[in-house]
C-alpha cells in the first residue's frame, strides 16, 4: 500500500466509524480499510491504483455502471438553475414531477402517488406510518401490527431494524419493536427436517399456512400489513419458491392486510422486469424503491402508493388536515434529475433486458461452474443476483462451524483476485450482484476469479482438516 493511501486510511481511523465494521479493530489499526478514488463500468480503483471488479455493484446499486458523465452532467446542471427548494405544502420542482411521471408509468395499473426520501430505511419508515395513518383513518386503531420475514432486510432504524430479521441487526439494540413480527423465510434449501421432503409449492403453502398460523394467533384484526422483499437479499438472495407470493396474498387478501414490496433492490431491473412484483405477479398496495432509482449517483428513494391507500389518505387529510410527515430533502432537485437520466440510461441501453437475458447466462454459468463443487451446497439466484451458498457436506446440506468464517474467507480470497463478492450478514454465503451493464465476457471472468477464490480456501480447509480429505482435487 502507498504512503498516501496508508496515511488517508490513518486519519480516517481517528475520525470515522463505518457500519457493519468492527469498531475498536479499526479504531485501532487491527481491522483493514480502504479508500475508494474512482471507477468505470463494472471497475473501481482505490487509492492504490488497483482495479477490482465491482460484482455486487456497491450494494446492489450502481446498476449503470460508474462514471457516467450523462448522469453527472443532469447533476450539474440542475445545481446552476435550482440546487434545492423543500417540496413541503405544495412546493415542487420540474424533475420531481418528472420522475414522479416516470415512476408511476413504470409501476403500473393500480399505483397513484410518490413520495421521496433518501435511502430505502427512511422510505420504509414512511410506509410504516401510512400503514398506522391509514387504519386510523378507517377506524381501526387496533389494527397495527406489521409482520416482516425472517432474514428479511429493510433497514436499519429502529422502526426499520426491525422489520428486518437478521440476528446482528436487533442485538444489543433491544429489538424488535412491539408490534413488528416475523414469519418464516421462504428459504427452499435451508426448509426444516419435517419439510424435507416438499416440492417448492408445498414448501410455499408451508410458509403461507406458518404466516396464517401467525395472524389467527396474534388476532387478524390487530394485524395491518406484511413487507417483504420480491427476492430475499442481504438476508441470502434467495428468490422464492415456485407459488410462493400467489400463496401469501392469498392470505392478506383474506384478511384485509396490506402488502408492502420492499423493492430497493429489486426494482428498476436487478431481476430482469422493471421491479420484482411484476416478476412474480405480486399485487402490493405499497412498493419501496432506492438504489436503482439514482443506481447511487444521488441518494434517493420513493414510497409508491396505491390507490386503494391513497384514497384513505385523502379521506385522513379530508378529516385530520395536513398529515404530519416530511423530510427536509424529500423529492430533492439533484436526485430526481440523477433518477431521470438514470432512468433513460435503463431504457435507452435495455439493462433491464440486459439484466434478463445476461442475467440468465450468469445464473447458467454460476451452476457449470459450482454445481458440483465439494464445499457449494447451493447456486442460486435470478437475473443479475446471485448467490453461493457453502457447506461442509453439501448432500446433507451441513453448515461449516460459523468460526471458520467460511463466507468471509472466500469474500477475501475473492479480493485478492481483484473482485468485489459480498459475504451475506448471515451464513456462508457469497453474494453476486454484478451492475446491469455488465457483459458475457465479464460475468465468465467473475465466475473464474470466484472459482479461483473458492477453490484457493477449499484447499485451506482440507489442509487445516475442516473438511474431510476430497477424493479428487478440487481445482
Ligand atoms: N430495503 C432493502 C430491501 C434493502 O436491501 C435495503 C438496503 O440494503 C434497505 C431497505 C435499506 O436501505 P438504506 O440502506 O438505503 O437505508
Amino acid at each position: 500500500m502507498n504512503q498516501q493511501h496508508q496515511d488517508l486510511i490513518d486519519r480516517d481511523r481517528k475520525v470515522t466509524f463505518h457500519a457493519s465494521s468492527h469498531l475498536r479493530d479499526f479504531a485501532h489499526g487491527k481491522a483493514p480499510g480502504r479508500v475508494i478514488t474512482g471507477g468505470q463500468g463494472i471497475t473501481i480503483r482505490d487509492k492504490d491504483g488497483r482495479e477490482f471488479i465491482d460484482g455486487f455493484a456497491g450494494l446492489y446499486c450502481v446498476n449503470i455502471g460508474y462514471g457516467r458523465t450523462e448522469v453527472a452532467e443532469a447533476i450539474y446542471q440542475q445545481a446552476l438553475e435550482l440546487s434545492y427548494y423543500h417540496t413541503y405544502v405544495g412546493h415542487s420542482n420540474e424533475p420531481q414531477i418528472a420522475l414522479s411521471e416516470k415512476i408511476i408509468e413504470l409501476a403500473g395499473p393500480g399505483m397513484s402517488k410518490v413520495y421521496y426520501g433518501l435511502g430505502g430505511s427512511d422510505a420504509n419508515e414512511t410506509q410504516l406510518k401510512i400503514v398506522r395513518y391509514y387504519n386510523n383513518v378507517l377506524g381501526r386503531p387496533q389494527k397495527k401490527k406489521v409482520i416482516s420475514r425472517q432474514r428479511g432486510y429493510h433497514g436499519s432504524g429502529l422502526a426499520t431494524g426491525s422489520l428486518t430479521g437478521l440476528k446482528a441487526f436487533h442485538d444489543q439494540f433491544d429489538l424488535p419493536l412491539e408490534g413488528i413480527l416475523h414469519t418464516e423465510a421462504p428459504y427452499y434449501y435451508h426448509r426444516g427436517a419435517e419439510q424435507q421432503g416438499m416440492s417448492e409449492r408445498e414448501f410455499s403453502a408451508h410458509c403461507a399456512a406458518r404466516l396464517e398460523e401467525m395472524i389467527l394467533a396474534e388476532g387478524p384484526d390487530t394485524v395491518a400489513a406484511f413487507i417483504g422483499e420480491p427476492v430475499l437479499g442481504t438476508g441470502g438472495i434467495v428468490p422464492p419458491p415456485e407459488g410462493y407470493w400467489e400463496a401469501i396474498q392469498a392470505v392478506l387478501n383474506r384478511y384485509d392486510i396490506l402488502l408492502i414490496a420492499d423493492e430497493v433492490v429489486c426494482g428498476f431491473g436487478r431481476i430482469g422486469a422493471d421491479f420484482g412484483s411484476h416478476h412474480y405477479a405480486i399485487k402490493p398496495d405499497l412498493m419501496t424503491v432506492a438504489k436503482g432509482l439514482t443506481s447511487a449517483y444521488q441518494p434517493l428513494s420513493g414510497v409508491i402508493v396505491g390507490d386503494r391507500v391513497w384514497q384513505v389518505l385523502e379521506q385522513g387529510t379530508g378529516e385530520y388536515g395536513p398529515i404530519g410527515h416530511g423530510w427536509t430533502y424529500s423529492g430533492h432537485a439533484l436526485g430526481c434529475a440523477a433518477a431521470l437520466a438514470n432512468l433513460e440510461i435503463i431504457a435507452r441501453e435495455k439493462l433491464t433486458e440486459n439484466a434478463a437475458e445476461t442475467g440468465a447466462y450468469l445464473q447458467r454459468a454460476m451452476a457449470d461452474a459450482f454445481g458440483d463443487h465439494p464445499i457449494v451446497g447451493d447456486v442460486r439466484g435470478v437475473g443479475m443476483l446471485a448467490a453461493l451458498e457453502f457447506s461442509a457436506n453439501p448432500e446433507k446440506r451441513e453448515h461449516f462451524d460459523p468460526a471458520l468464517k467460511v463466507g468471509a474467507r472466500i469474500s477475501a480470497a475473492a479480493l485478492e483476485e481483484n473482485l468485489i463478492a459480498r459475504a451475506m450478514p448471515q451464513g456462508d454465503i457469497l453474494g453476486f450482484a454484478p451492475p446491469l451493464i455488465a457483459t458475457r465476457d465479464q460475468v465468465d471472468e467473475i465466475v473464474a476469479r470466484t472459482r479461483r477464490a473458492v477453490d484457493r480456501v477449499t484447499d485451506e480447509l482440507v489442509r487445516e482438516g475442516a473438511l474431510k480429505a476430497l477424493t479428487a482435487p478440487v481445482a
